[in-house]
């Protein structure tokens, strides 16, 4: 089986279960990412998602798909709390992406799920009245306010982590989302880079009626997901076996990398030092044991338990608990303990 096609459940949004998360492009040049996303859609992908708070990368998404509009399907992301900022950024998020209309319109990583009587979903909803914005959504990360939206039956989609280190209840939610006829966008589909094997993340996504955005940012990458159009994505023991052992190793406590909890009042790096004893055994080892790396490890030690990142951290982890067992390991490495 190739990459199959999925419905975003009551939206009517039907594209192959392949599309292109949009935060990396604002790390490469306008005429390198044009050129990228220009690529993925010839590829075969056409689902983009981007938001306001990606910095420049709408306004390179506007570019690479202007004249095309109808051939593609956006969806963006808006941090505001109140109908004025809302009204603010989803003119930006139009005037960025040159067009009139977004395919989806998403509250960016909600605390809690917003309802009928908050300002915000008014707003969306007002926005859905004059035709700029044809389907209403929300992301979250938290899997107690993702049950609550799904319930809700408020919103047309939801996007959430997921990926083959999912629990059950996050399996839950996917075939709950599909029972309430929304659609499921799937962020995160590597955890934060901690999977490699994209053809197990391929395989374990054809399993739902999710939508994987991957994060692109180089031309190899892109090639990778593009390659699934003309190879096999089936589920297969070979690859049951690659995340089963991948779940033994990760599952549990595990920082996804994504960086909410910073700034870090000690300029610790923690979306890396937090995770630095998976990383260090899943990538070359030595990327990870560089000067660079080793004083940015060492600032772990200035950390002066301010707590401020575990209250921004969607996951609830203990950060500095985390960072200190990483440093713990990572200074066992350096002394010459196997990895
Ligand atoms: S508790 Fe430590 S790691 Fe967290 S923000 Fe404060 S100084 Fe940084
Ligand atoms: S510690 Fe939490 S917020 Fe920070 S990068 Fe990791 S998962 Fe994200």
């Amino acid at each position: 089986m190739r990459v199959r096609t999925v419905c975003l459940g009551k939206t009517g949004i039907e594209v192959p279960q392949n599309a292109f998360g949009a935060l990396p492009i604002q790390r490469i040049s306008t005429e390198d990412a044009v050129s990228l996303l220009r690529k993925a859609y010839e590829g075969g992908m056409r689902f983009f998602d981007t938001a306001r708070a990606y910095s420049d990368s709408e306004e390179k998404v506007g570019k690479a798909f202007e004249g095309m509009r109808d051939k593609v399907f956006i969806a963006s992301k808006t941090m505001a709390s109140d109908s004025e900022k809302f009204v603010k950024d989803l003119d930006t998020s139009l005037k960025n992406l040159k067009t009139d209309y977004l395919d989806i319109y998403q509250l960016h990583c909600a605390p809690k799920c917003f309802n009928e009587e908050d300002g915000i979903y008014q707003s969306l909803l007002e926005a859905k009245r004059q035709g700029k914005v044809r389907h209403i959504g929300i992301t979250a990360h938290k899997i107690g306010v993702a049950e609550e939206i799904v319930a809700s039956g408020l919103y047309e989609t939801l996007q959430f982590p997921f990926s083959y280190l999912a629990s059950d209840r996050d399996i839950e939610l996917v075939r709950s989302c599909k029972d309430h006829g929304m659609g499921f966008i799937a962020m995160k589909g590597l955890s934060g880079g901690l999977l490699n094997n994209s053809r197990a993340c391929m395989a374990f996504m054809s399993l739902f009626d999710a939508l994987p955005i991957w994060g692109i940012q180089r031309q190899s990458e892109l090639d990778e997901w593009l390659s699934f159009f003309e190879k096999e994505t089936e589920m297969t023991d070979e690859l049951r076996a690659v995340i089963e052992k991948d779940r033994k190793e990760l599952l549990g406590e595990f920082c996804r990398g994504c960086g909410y909890c910073m700034p870090c009042a000690a300029d610790i790096t923690i979306n890396q030092c937090a995770r630095m004893s998976q990383m260090i055994r899943r990538a070359p080892s030595e990327n990870w044991l560089t000067d660079h790396w080793q004083k940015e490890m060492m600032k772990i030690e200035n950390c002066i338990g301010c707590g401020v990142c575990k209250t921004r951290c969607p996951y609830e982890l203990d950060i500095p608990a985390l960072l200190k067992k990483n440093l713990k390991d990572y200074k066992e490495i350096l002394a010459g303990k196997e990895i």
